[in-house]
């Protein structure tokens, strides 16, 4: 898990707006490493999805680089795109919404194949779609139902197996399980599980879950106002956290034991716009820490002696 799959370098995306640019993704530096899972976490509207739909190019960023085999895949033309479609999967948060409600299963699964010509003849399609249902704890018998036939966690597994079948090399998950329930939540994070080992992928997983975003990833980016303020090894931040706003949001993670007591909020105030951002440090209104330094130099990402890089000038 040491080479970099793909790097992210100065990656912004701005709307515009009648009063101003909307910084969605500010500045982004990050590496998602071969076989890992990278795990993105922060409030909603901290722009985890928009990142990850730049990175997809699902979106065009407004600035910086995305590097995947030594190419800039912002620059890419549409020949490339295709091809970058089939390496990069896309799992959405919306089973129901991600189905076409007027084709079967069948039609779901085979489109993909015959698209990115996987498959040579109808027999190697049937085949292919019968083992990839199979895989995802699905029966031949759900080959012909559409997707108001099926129940949320079995949409799901067809958006996975979907998104497997052309045999990508890191599946992008924009919270997978949110739309779920919690016993379907569980089976759905094992398949994930199992596929990521049997096919030997990559995941990039975005969600406000933080214990969630714990459990299943190997490294996390803590996003906050378009910008990532703390990025490292899960289980060092986790059991550490340096930037004020991880401590934060740490810290407000309902404890999953019943008899203990739930911990309280502890980050105040609103998150600030992403249009009028504070000058300096964008967290500084919610800090306690906050200094004149704070008010007037943004903070870079500096890397600490465990590896980990936070953006912060307390460090
Ligand atoms: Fe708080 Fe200053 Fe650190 Fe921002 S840079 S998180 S305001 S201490």
């Amino acid at each position: 898990m040491d080479s970099n799959l793909i790097e992210v370098k100065n990656l912004k995306k701005y709307y515009n707006s009648r009063i101003g640019p909307v910084k969605a993704v500010d500045n982004v530096n990050l590496e998602i490493k071969k076989g890992e899972t990278f795990g993105i976490v922060g409030e909603s509207g901290c722009g985890k999805t928009t990142l990850m739909k730049s990175i997809l190019q699902l979106i065009k960023p407004t600035s910086g680089e995305i590097i995947f085999e030594e190419i800039d895949i912002c620059q890419i033309d549409k020949k490339e795109l295709r091809r970058l479609r089939k390496i990069m999967g896309f799992v959405s948060q919306d089973p129901h919404a991600s189905l076409n409600p007027r084709m079967t299963v069948f039609d779901t699964l085979s489109r993909p194949l015959k698209i990115h010509k996987i498959t040579r003849s109808k027999e190697d399609t049937i085949i292919k779609i019968v083992t990839l249902l199979k895989e995802m704890g699905l029966q031949t018998e759900h080959l012909i139902r559409f997707p108001h036939e099926l129940s949320g966690g079995q949409k799901q597994r067809i958006g996975i197996a979907r998104a497997l079948a052309v045999h990508p090399e890191i599946i992008f998950l924009d919270e997978p399980t949110s739309a779920l329930d919690v016993s379907v939540q569980t089976k759905i994070l094992k398949l994930l599980e199992k596929a990521k080992k049997d096919f030997d992928l990559t995941y990039f997983y975005i969600s406000h879950n933080i214990n969630l975003i714990k459990v299943i990833s190997d490294r996390i980016g803590v996003m906050y106002l378009g910008k990532i303020v703390e990025i490292g090894r899960t289980d060092i931040i986790y059991n550490n956290p340096k930037h004020p706003y991880t401590k934060g949001l740490f810290k407000s993670i309902p404890n999953p034991d019943p008899d203990k007591k739930i911990e309280k909020i502890y980050l105040k105030g609103e998150v600030p716009s992403p249009v009028n951002t504070p000058t300096g440090c964008n967290f500084r209104r919610r800090c306690d820490h906050a200094s004149k330094i704070c008010e007037e130099e943004e903070p870079e990402l500096k890397k600490l002696d465990d590896g980990r890089e936070v953006a912060c000038h307390l460090y």
